[in-house]
């Protein structure tokens, strides 16, 4: 069983539980994205602040270029603390506030992500107050499904996201008769932990037809922003550090048709941060039940809420030891029965003191803390700090 490389001495002395960044790896796949995005022309790539707004990651991920998509007033301040150029922070959210539209509005951030009429009423009316222009997408709902967990599908016209096809031509006519704001691209996304090119050509296929239907219109659109929803390969944090972007991109290239002059978005969250991410915990106690036996760690749903959240599956490794392997339940203090890592895992034989690695944690891990049971939040470390 292939170990990723931890540093264990150094993890060994800091408090547990936090979270261990592996700056080398978030590089590497940072780079690998401009290579691949860089192939093909009008393509531009903006990471989704919500899966991980660590001030660190924030500032890496600015510094390869990218642009910030944020979904929140907070997430807009924390892009632009982080450097992000408000010409290339999107925001997005099915209930902004006035606070937050007009925090938007105030850093000149490049597009508005709309998802209702009244929300495009409120923005110009925001936006008339303060003598300035709000520029708009619409985000519709392209009635996509996707084959991943049904808690993070959001492009089925039966999910909260996004205006309904249907009425498309309504809302770019009604951006038209408003004065402060102006009417540039169409937004989608169609959901999380997408692994099925075939998800993404389904997404190509209906935005084809929209601007076919546009075309009709002679509307022209200058900005198809496709949202995110790339997914990686939590089973083989090892062997598959990095997702494959090139097919990722080589997709959206081959089917979808972009017309003249038109910018291609992308809004890529958990692809980009997820791999270099692990929560780095220690073994309080073994303790054998009537059927089986529980690694009770130090950390719990509260450092680390997928599992019990989505049922979701994150490899496990002891960094500490290389005894032959049992199994075991991996459970937290917390005091819930969901507070649980993994059920029924081959680990090598733990003992109390031994730090396990929860891999592909970087995504909607510490950013999703809370402080349930009164616990501290997590603590996140760089690789290059230690
Ligand atoms: C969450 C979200 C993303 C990022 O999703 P990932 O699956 O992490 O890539 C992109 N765009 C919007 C609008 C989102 O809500």
């Amino acid at each position: 069983m292939a170990k990723g490389k931890f540093p264990v001495e150094k993890l060994q002395s800091i408090e547990t539980p936090f979270y261990y960044y592996d700056v080398e790896l978030l590089r590497q796949t940072l780079r690998t994205i401009n290579d691949e995005a860089g192939k093909h022309e009008g393509f531009v790539v903006h990471y989704a602040v919500k899966a991980n707004a660590n001030p660190r990651i924030l500032r890496i991920i600015r510094e390869a270029g990218l642009g910030a998509d944020c979904v929140s007033g907070g997430e807009i301040e924390a892009s632009v603390k982080a450097g992000f150029p408000a010409g290339k922070i999107v925001y997005a959210g099915v209930g902004k506030s006035d606070w937050e539209i007009n925090t938007g509005l105030d850093n000149d951030i490049f597009c508005f992500n709309v998802e209702s009429i009244p929300e495009l009423e409120v923005i110009n009316e925001l936006a008339a107050s303060k003598g300035k222009i709000a520029r708009v997408a619409f985000r519709l709902n392209p009635n996509v499904g996707a084959h991943t967990h049904a808690n993070i599908t959001t492009g089925l016209a039966e999910n909260k996201f996004g205006i309904a096809m249907r009425d498309m031509l309504t809302v770019i006519a009604e951006a038209d008769k408003l004065t402060n704001v102006k009417f540039v691209g169409l937004h989608f996304h169609i959901g999380s932990q997408i692994l099925d090119m075939g998800d993404f050509e389904a997404l190509c296929n209906r935005v084809n037809e929209l601007q076919d239907e546009l075309e009709r219109h002679r509307i022209r659109v200058e900005h198809i922003n496709v949202g995110g929803g790339l997914g990686i390969d939590y089973e083989h944090p090892n062997r598959l550090a990095i997702p494959d972007f090139k097919d990722y991109f080589n997709t959206y290239a081959k089917k979808l048709k972009l017309r003249n002059g038109q910018t291609l978005h992308f809004e890529l969250g958990r692809a980009v941060v997820a791999q270099c991410g692990s929560l780095i915990t220690r073994t309080l106690y073994i303790k054998e039940g009537a059927q089986k036996k529980f690694a009770i760690v130090d950390a719990g749903f509260t450092d680390l809420i997928r599992p019990a959240l989505y049922q979701a599956y994150h490899k496990i490794e002891n960094v500490t030891s290389e005894e032959p392997n049992e199994t075991y339940d991996v459970v937290g203090p917390i005091c819930e029965s969901t507070d649980v890592f993994a059920k029924q895992i081959d680990l090598n034989r733990t003992h109390r003191g031994d730090l396990l690695a929860i891999r592909s944690a970087g995504a909607y891990g510490e950013i999703m803390a809370s402080q349930y049971n009164c616990r501290r939040l997590p603590i996140g470390y760089m690789s290059d700090d230690l």
